[in-house]
């Protein structure tokens, strides 16, 4: 960006909180605007005010050391299980996952049933973490899957929903508003963050488009407006979403409780296969719920991705913790809010 654009925002941020004697928290949700704020040093144009809290929007942040180990134990049975590339960084209980016998890295849902397909004397098991995107593409490989009536394969999901964890961050971290996640918001549209107890705005990932949709919340902020929700990434959100990705999702997926790193268990912010589909599903096929494990005490992303500390609170931040040697899952992931803060820097704030 150049200066004279960084000007304009800084002037216009600062003319939306002119009126606001009170120090305002804004969380960004998604890991991706996370990196993108981080990496275009967008804190430095923000009011002195007003403070960018990174939430729990890096799906492999989320999944805990118990998922890690779910895997691991699949893995040592001779069941080969496909995932992401960032999960095998991930610490579980006993170390990373790299090194494992059985792994397959894939790229996307579809590619682990291809796998599947054209292996039919293994077992495969898809390790599926992610949000309604990932969730969306799942529940297509689904369908895909009863029609090719392929046994060999097999889901482990920690998949997970934002918006129930949405309105307990905004008491807990005490949140003035709350910039929205556009990849989410392209399937669930806008209409799903209705009734947040504070203003929220659907953003893209630009700088400009960030710093507008942050001019837009300080704004409605300023006004008091507490149930102002805006969508700001017309070109892929709409009202109401992605019908067919949604069907598809009530199809095969239901809601149940679901285990955040640093959160706990939350009602209703998980999705796991309907009964119905149960011979699909890996934790009940090989009985996985008795595995749970405890996460490395010394690693404070529970506290990163709840809001409650900065990457750089972490005493092991840029010392024992880098993203050549991470620590936590916060360093593992390329959308990590330690990753970024320890790359790009987070001007202090
Ligand atoms: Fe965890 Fe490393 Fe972040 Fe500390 S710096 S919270 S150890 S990921």
């Amino acid at each position: 960006m150049d200066l004279k654009s960084a000007n304009f925002w800084r002037d216009a941020l600062a003319a939306a909180t002119a009126s606001c004697d009170t120090k305002l928290r804004i969380m960004e949700v998604c890991g991706t605007h996370t990196h993108a704020i981080a990496r275009y040093d967008l804190r430095s144009l923000l009011p002195e005010n007003v403070t960018l809290i990174s939430g729990p929007g890096c799906p492999v942040c989320v999944s805990g050391a118990t998922f890690i180990e779910k895997i691991r134990y699949l893995l040592r049975q001779g069941i080969t299980v496909a995932v992401f590339g960032d999960l095998l960084r991930i610490p579980g209980a006993n170390g990373t996952l790299a090194g494992e016998k059985n792994l397959k890295v894939v790229y996307s849902p579809a590619d682990a049933l291809a796998f599947a397909l054209a292996n039919p004397q293994l077992k495969v098991v898809f390790a599926a973490v992610g949000f309604a995107p990932t969730i969306g593409a799942a529940a297509a490989l689904m369908a895909e899957l009863e029609e090719k009536n392929c046994e060999n394969f097999s889901l482990l999901s920690d998949f997970k929903e934002i918006k129930p964890v949405l309105s307990s961050l905004c008491d807990n971290c005490r949140l003035s508003a709350l910039l929205l996640p556009g990849h989410v918001a392209s399937v669930t549209g806008v209409e799903h963050f209705a009734d947040l107890p504070v203003p929220g705005v659907v953003s893209g990932f630009d700088p400009e488009n960030i710093l507008h949709s942050l001019l837009l919340l300080l704004q409605a902020v300023a006004e008091g407006k507490k149930d102002h929700l805006l969508n700001n990434y017309p070109q892929a959100v709409s009202q109401s979403g992605c019908k067919g990705a949604l069907e598809l999702i009530g199809r095969y997926f239901s809601l149940s409780a679901g285990v955040w790193r640093g959160l706990g268990m939350i009602p209703g912010s998980g999705r796991v296969l309907k009964e119905e589909f149960a011979h699909w599903d890996a934790s009940k096929l090989y009985v996985l719920d008795s595995i749970q494990v405890k996460e490395n005490p010394s690693c404070r992303c529970g506290e990163v991705i709840s809001g409650n500390a900065t990457p750089e609170s972490c005493p092991l931040f840029g010392k024992m913790c880098t993203p050549e040697n991470p620590a936590g899952a916060c360093m593992a992931s390329t959308e990590g809010s330690c990753a970024a803060a320890f790359i790009y820097g987070r001007g202090g704030r």
